[in-house]
């Protein structure tokens, strides 16, 4: 039984706005003076989204502002606008993105609405997600998933450990088409890039 059934029968209900719920922070704003030993420098001259994992240790120097929604979509394609199809690669993650992607599926976002869907062969993907600081063994692992992915295809970089090797990996060499911030990034903000990815239509 599928969860659509499932869910009418238990009265579970897909939001029709689905940011609401989210209170995760994935920004920080600088509100007093004073120094910072910070675990993966994202405090230097300004602060690099990027890099910061939310260890919390910058507070109350540095304070939450309860944005969530903080993708950034470099490159999308109309190709994909009636479905889009992801082949998600960990490679090397702690799990935690791995959990906040899996709720893109629940009811309550449900991201087959927007015609994104997850594939177990890269050959049928159109968009490699990649998680985890990536460490060097991975690197040929990537590579051919990527090789085999037809154009056009997109890379998604799903968490500071993808986009910049986190505490204890490498940044990897890999030009994201999709940058979704976050340790993890919440599941809010992996739809919202998605959606744009996918040509910018939320249905
Ligand atoms: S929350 Fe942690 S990783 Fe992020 S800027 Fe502050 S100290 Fe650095
Ligand atoms: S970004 Fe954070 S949640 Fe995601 S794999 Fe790295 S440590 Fe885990």
């Amino acid at each position: 039984m599928n969860w659509f059934i499932k869910g009418i029968r238990m009265g579970v209900k897909t939001e029709d706005d689905y940011h609401h719920e989210t209170k995760w922070p994935s920004r920080l704003t600088r509100v007093k003076g004073g120094e910072i030993t910070c675990p993966t420098d994202a405090i230097g001259e300004e602060w690099k989204q990027e890099r910061c994992i939310f260890c919390r240790a910058c507070e109350p120097v540095f304070s939450p502002t309860g944005e969530t929604l903080t993708p950034r979509v470099e490159r999308s394609d109309v190709t994909f606008k009636r479905s889009f199809y992801l082949y998600p690669l960990d490679a090397g993650s702690c799990g935690g993105c791995n959990l906040e992607l899996r709720l893109i599926s629940s009811p309550q976002y449900d991201m087959t609405r927007f015609g994104i869907f997850f594939t177990n062969t890269p050959k049928h993907a159109d968009a490699l997600l990649i998680m985890g600081n990536l460490g060097k063994r991975m690197e040929e692992v990537i590579r051919r998933a990527y090789d085999v992915i037809p154009s056009p295809k997109l890379v998604i970089l799903l968490g500071t450990c993808a986009i910049s090797g986190g505490v204890t990996g490498i940044p990897p060499d890999i030009r994201g088409d999709v940058i979704v911030p976050g340790c993890p990034p919440t599941p809010a903000s992996i739809l919202d890039a998605l959606i744009k990815a996918k040509g910018g239509d939320r249905k």
